[in-house]
C-alpha cells in the first residue's frame, strides 16, 4: 500500500479539530457519544483522514464499551500495529496503514466464537460508507 505522508499543517486543514486530536494526537473520544458505536447498518468504515477501507460492518459487534468494536480489520493490509506503553499499561495501538492515523487499540477479550480480538476504535477516526444496493 502506498503511504500518504503529510505534515501536520495538511492534516489540520483537512480534519476537524476532533478528528485531528484523535488521528494525529492519539486522543480517545469519550465512550457512548461517538457517532458509530451504536451503528448497525451494512457498509464499510473507512479512515476519516485518507479514505482507506478499515472495517466492514459484518465484523462489527456490540462490545458494550461505548466504542465501535470489531473482531478483525477489513484486511490485514489495512492497518498496522504498534506497542503503546502510555498510561503505564501495555496496549497495542491500531493505526491506518496508509496515513499512519491513530484509530484505537486492539485487545484480546473479543468474541470467543470468532477471533477473540476486540478492535476498539474511535468513531471520530472513521467515516461510514453505506453499502450500495
Ligand atoms: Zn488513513
Amino acid at each position: 500500500m502506498q503511504k500518504i505522508s503529510q505534515d501536520n499543517e495538511h492534516w489540520r486543514e483537512k480534519l476537524t479539530p476532533e478528528q485531528y486530536r484523535v488521528l494525529r494526537e492519539k486522543d480517545t473520544e469519550l465512550p457512548f457519544i461517538g457517532k458509530y458505536y451504536n451503528m448497525h447498518e451494512n457498509g464499510m468504515y473507512v479512515c476519516a483522514a485518507c479514505g482507506n477501507p478499515l472495517f466492514a460492518s459484518e465484523h462489527k459487534y456490540d462490545s458494550g464499551t461505548g466504542w465501535p468494536s470489531y473482531d478483525r480489520p477489513f484486511s490485514e493490509d489495512a492497518v498496522e500495529y504498534r506497542e503503546d506503553e502510555s498510561y503505564s499499561t501495555k496496549r497495542t495501538e491500531v493505526i491506518c496503514r496508509r496515513c499512519d492515523g491513530h484509530l484505537g487499540h486492539v485487545f484480546d477479550d473479543g468474541p470467543k466464537e470468532t477471533t477473540c480480538k476486540r478492535f476498539c476504535i474511535n468513531s471520530t477516526a472513521l467515516n461510514f460508507r453505506k453499502q450500495k444496493k
